[in-house]
């Protein structure tokens, strides 16, 4: 299905992201596979996917920084010269209640999920307009919809992800590039491991399917958002959260 693509995936080391890369590399795509520290994480992701049979490369780099991020879309630039498929993924929380937040933790939660997709989006279009074939996938949240307690920073990053998708799905509709969200609900991972048992009991409760969503059930639709059976889908948000939220 994704025979030929490469797949750049931000936070590719764990979690949502390691599963959307694997699920990518078996239905056909080579991958990029992005972290920042968890190295030891990501050198098993591209095994996994050689072991499949298929290309994996290693791209660490700080996706809010915004020169690491040029200087490392450069590099595949020159060496594999194109990625047809970006998922914006990486991202990290710094909870509290907005009274006692931190400007730092308001800052670096709004350039790690938010001021990211801006950086590497920019670096990658110009390899997707020399394609005439693309398509961006931005791992947004439910609490862009919902709120979250705690969460305001997190949550504003997340809202201004759809904002973000909508707007760019405009300027890049008629050069066969396509920009849609995911905005996952409660996925076991480590980002959701931390939370408190009595917040992740809270969340179980409101979930009408009465459990967490796995990685592997956030990756299948990106998989799909990436295929070309996607073609005429942009500019829209798609929830996998067990009816958490309907929106
Ligand atoms: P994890 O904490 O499990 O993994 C986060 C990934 O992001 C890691 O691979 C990490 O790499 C990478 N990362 C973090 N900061 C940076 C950075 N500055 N530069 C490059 N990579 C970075 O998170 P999840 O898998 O749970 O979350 C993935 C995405 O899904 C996030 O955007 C999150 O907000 C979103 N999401 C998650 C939900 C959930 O319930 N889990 C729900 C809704 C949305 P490394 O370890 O190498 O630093």
């Amino acid at each position: 299905m994704l025979d030929g693509k490469v797949a750049l995936v931000t936070g590719a080391s764990r979690g949502i992201g390691r599963a959307i890369a694997l699920e990518l590399a078996k239905a056909g795509a080579e991958v990029i596979i992005n972290y920042k520290g968890s190295e030891d994480k990501a050198k098993e992701v591209k095994e996994l996917i050689e072991n499949l049979g298929k290309k994996a490369h290693l791209l660490p780099f700080d996706v809010s920084d915004p020169s690491a991020v040029k200087s490392a879309i450069k590099k595949i630039e020159e060496t594999l010269g194109k990625i047809h498929i970006l998922v914006n993924n990486a991202g990290i929380t710094r909870d509290s209640l907005l009274l006692r937040m931190r400007e730092e933790d308001w800052e670096v939660v709004l350039r790690t999920n938010l001021f990211s997709a801006f950086y590497v989006t920019q670096a990658v279009l110009p390899l997707m307009l020399k394609e005439r074939w693309g398509r961006i996938i931005n791992i947004s949240s439910v609490v862009a919809f919902t709120g979250n307690p705690g969460q305001v920073n997190y949550a504003s990053a997340k809202a201004g992800l759809i904002g973000f998708t909508k707007a760019l799905a405009l300027e890049v509709a008629n050069r066969n590039i396509t920009v849609n969200a995911i905005a996952p609900g409660y996925i076991e991972t480590d980002m959701t491991e931390k939370l408190p048992e009595k917040v992740k009991e809270a969340f179980l409760q409101e979930i009408p399917m009465k459990r967490p969503g796995s990685p592997e059930e956030v990756a299948h639709l990106a998989v799909f958002l990436a295929s070309d059976q996607a073609s005429y889908i942009t500019g829209a948000v798609f929830h996998v959260n067990g009816g958490l939220y309907r929106g």
